[in-house]
């Protein structure tokens, strides 16, 4: 069983952001813990725990989990511990904001247990981190992986954000090189995407900004493939590079469609064909979880034909591909001639240039 905790609070909303978050000055740690609590422990009886007794990862994303008091963190694990049976070796990954982290803070999720720290640092350049919103500065990245270290986490990785508007001046080649000199054992690389109801939507829709072409995207994500592979990262997944056995066990459980259960404002569960949601907004959840109520605000069983697609699409964006029956031998030797899929041992694998076209040949061979 893989576990997620949706931290849904944040100090202010970034500028292309639409994820599901409560704007806090200060996280409600305390009524945060209680409502989770509550919500694991209806948790309990579910069928799924008799496939899956063991808890393989815990995830604590967000929003901005580091904005929790530390103890919030210990609490909760405290309490998976006490109800459910933790895999030796099990992943805990903590999503921080650089600002977040101190000295006290990293020991404190240490002591709880996390063993794995995504940091949001998206780039290195003050005035991109300003028009994003950010709340940390560039100087915060390496202080905060340097304190990380000290407390002893030994698994970092860092989230950077390519394909800006070129209006920003952007050196993707500096960041790049700036976040491969602290050492991560781990890098997630995403494309700006413009999201409604975001700030960026809206200075694009004034004509103040302008998104970036395919081109220009193409280049950067071919750029941080090349750049990478050559410092010794596996590019395992379309928007994840890694050290040799550092990969993130808990997005793996996704792409291989392992039972997962999340919990908090809109976090999803999933067990194979069956899938839920919870309410999206914090304050909703809150109200259901102190009133006793359910926090499923939808759910859906996939069919077969859902089911086929997703596993392709999944398959494909790793670097473990499918076996290469699930591809028609027309559609992969097309790939292979231009170079977008390679086929050895029984399987087929996109490659970069592949990535960059993801969702057009995964829909193509799904009809
Ligand atoms: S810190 Fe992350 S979740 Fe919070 S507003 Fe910024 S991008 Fe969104």
């Amino acid at each position: 069983m893989h576990l997620y905790f949706h931290v849904p609070f944040c100090a202010r909303r970034c500028s292309y952001c639409d994820f599901a978050i409560a704007v806090r000055r200060e996280a409600p740690t305390e009524a945060y813990v209680q409502a989770v609590v509550r919500e694991w422990e209806g948790w309990q009886g579910h069928p799924a725990w008799a496939a899956a007794p063991e808890v393989r990862t815990v995830y604590f994303g967000g929003g901005t989990p580091s904005r929790l008091d530390p103890s919030g963190i210990e609490r909760i694990l405290e309490r998976v511990a006490r109800d459910r049976v933790m895999a030796p070796g099990a992943e805990v990954t903590l999503e921080a904001n650089p600002d977040d982290v101190t000295a006290a803070a990293a020991a404190a999720w240490c002591r709880a247990g996390v063993n794995r720290v995504s940091l949001g640092v998206q780039s290195f350049d003050p005035s991109v981190l300003r028009w994003m919103h950010r709340t940390h500065s560039a100087e915060q990245v390496p202080s905060a992986v340097e304190t990380l270290r000290e407390a002893g986490v030994a698994d970092i990785s860092l989230d950077l954000i390519f394909a800006l508007p070129a209006s920003l001046d952007r050196d993707w080649g500096r960041d790049l090189a700036l976040g491969l000199a602290l050492e991560p054992e781990h890098l997630s690389l995403y494309g700006l995407t413009v999201e409604e109801r975001t700030p960026l939507e809206r200075w694009i829709a004034r004509g103040e900004v302008t998104a970036v072409g395919e081109q220009r995207y193409a280049a950067e994500f071919l750029t941080a493939h090349g750049l990478l592979a050559s410092a010794g990262y596996e590019h395992y997944e379309v928007s994840n590079m890694a050290r040799p056995g550092h990969r993130a066990r808990h997005n793996g459980a996704y792409w291989t469609r392992a039972p997962f259960i999340g919990l908090g404002p809109a976090a999803h569960s999933g067990f194979g064909e069956s899938r839920q949601w919870n309410l999206r907004d914090w304050t909703a959840y809150l109200r259901a979880m102190t009133a006793g109520e359910s926090a499923v605000a939808g759910q859906e069983r996939l069919g077969a034909a859902a089911v086929a697609l997703e596993e392709i699409y999944l398959g494909l964006r790793t670097s473990d591909g499918l076996p290469v029956d699930r591809i028609p031998s027309a559609s992969r030797e097309r790939w292979e001639r231009q170079g977008w899929a390679q086929s050895s041992a029984g399987r087929v694998r996109l490659t970069a240039e592949g990535w960059l076209r993801l969702d057009a040949l995964a829909a193509s061979v799904s009809g």
